[in-house]
């Protein structure tokens, strides 16, 4: 008898959901965590001149070292200790590929970016979901608890945390970091919009790992440029699992011309911040409107019927996330902060719903 060919797909594999996002055509669309402001035209101009000028017959370098290297000078992290690839979702796999063996525990707080769970089981983890607390924040002691009753082998923290925005604190980071030897993820996809980073803890933590993007407050999700920061030692084991090549000539001169003229970037995220403390407090003033403070680029709020708002939303041609499938955020949607118009548009779309 022979076997068919999807048993041949491991049983973890077959058992999860895989990504999905529902595509909607909505002229106001706040639903990715995306940059409202592009890629200033000067510095497209100057990118594809230099993608122009590259042979395309030729591979890249493995590693592009000049990019790993300016990356580097702008963390102020050496560059051995820093590994550079399609976006940090690419980095979550790669971690993950490389030290999950069948059956490890690894703690994730629940709910967070749903591709941690999806990849720790791909690789046949088992996922150890610690609740967030009632105001959506981090449950440290019960993070501690579980790390010690289950001997983690991993540890994946989203700071700030996608959907809900909390952050951990670097003390509060650091005595998890005391007291456990598992790996230790901290996803900064949003970091640039928060007060907080782990990356001053990485000379003292060796078990510290740290991701970082250019989607978010360099508003390049366009290029998938994601970064890596941790000990050299470790990053050395890490990079044997990247696969070679992965950034094309247009991705690595796109990311090297962003990253030299991050100053360029300051001024939007100052912007963005502003316009999150604005919705903030705009929603707060929404009857039956509940939103949760937020360090990220994004606001989650929790309404009567999530359900009835967001398609409600969706008929005043503004897309935002429906949480209702998040454990403990049935109520709950979470939307970009965009252009100061399009908060406006938002938050006058969401008056009329309510
Ligand atoms: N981490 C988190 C927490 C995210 O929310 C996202 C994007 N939604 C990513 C990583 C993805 O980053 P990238 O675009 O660099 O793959």
């Amino acid at each position: 008898m022979k076997t068919p060919p999807l048993q041949r797909i491991k049983p973890e594999v077959r058992a999860v959901p895989g990504y999905h996002l529902k595509a909607y055509d909505c002229p106001v669309k706040l639903n990715q965590n995306e940059s409202p402001f592009d890629v200033p035209d000067i510095l497209k101009v100057e990118i594809l001149k230099t993608v122009g000028e590259r042979p395309w017959s030729r591979y890249p370098q493995p590693m592009p070292t000049d990019l790993v290297e300016a990356l580097a000078r702008h963390v102020g992290w050496a560059p051995e200790g820093l590994i550079v690839c399609n976006g940090a979702n690419t980095l979550v796999q790669l971690v993950l590929a490389v030290s999950t063996s069948p059956g490890v525990p690894i703690v994730i707080p629940s709910p967070s970016f749903s591709l941690y769970g999806l990849y720790a089981s791909i690789f046949s983890g088992r996922v150890v979901p610690v609740d967030l607390m009632p105001d959506h924040t981090f449950n440290l002691p019960a993070i501690h608890e579980a790390i010690h009753r289950e001997r983690a082998h991993t540890v994946i923290l989203c700071s700030p945390n996608n959907p809900t925005g909390c952050i951990v604190s670097n003390p509060d980071l650091e005595a998890l970091l005391k007291h456990t030897d598992a790996l230790v993820i901290v996803d900064e996809a949003y970091g640039e919009f928060s007060n907080s980073t782990a990356l001053d803890l990485l000379p003292r933590h060796p078990n510290l790992i740290v991701l970082k993007t250019l989607s978010k407050a360099f508003g390049a999700a366009g290029i998938r440029i994601g970064y890596l920061l941790a000990h050299p030692n470790l990053v050395r084991e890490i990079i044997k699992g990247k696969i070679p090549f992965d950034i094309n000539v247009f991705s690595h001169a796109a990311a090297l011309t962003l990253i030299n003229r991050s100053d360029l970037f300051r001024e939007r995220l100052t912007a963005i911040c502003a316009e999150r403390k604005r919705v903030f407090d705009a929603l707060r003033k929404i009857d039956r409107v509940r939103p949760c403070a937020s360090h990220a680029n994004f606001i989650l709020f929790e309404v009567d019927n999530a359900d009835a708002v967001f398609n409600g939303l969706i008929e005043q041609g503004v897309l935002v996330r429906n949480l209702a499938g998040y454990p403990g955020l049935s109520k709950a949607l979470r939307v970009s902060i965009g252009t100061p118009q399009e908060n406006e548009w938002f938050l006058n779309a969401l008056r009329e719903v309510i």
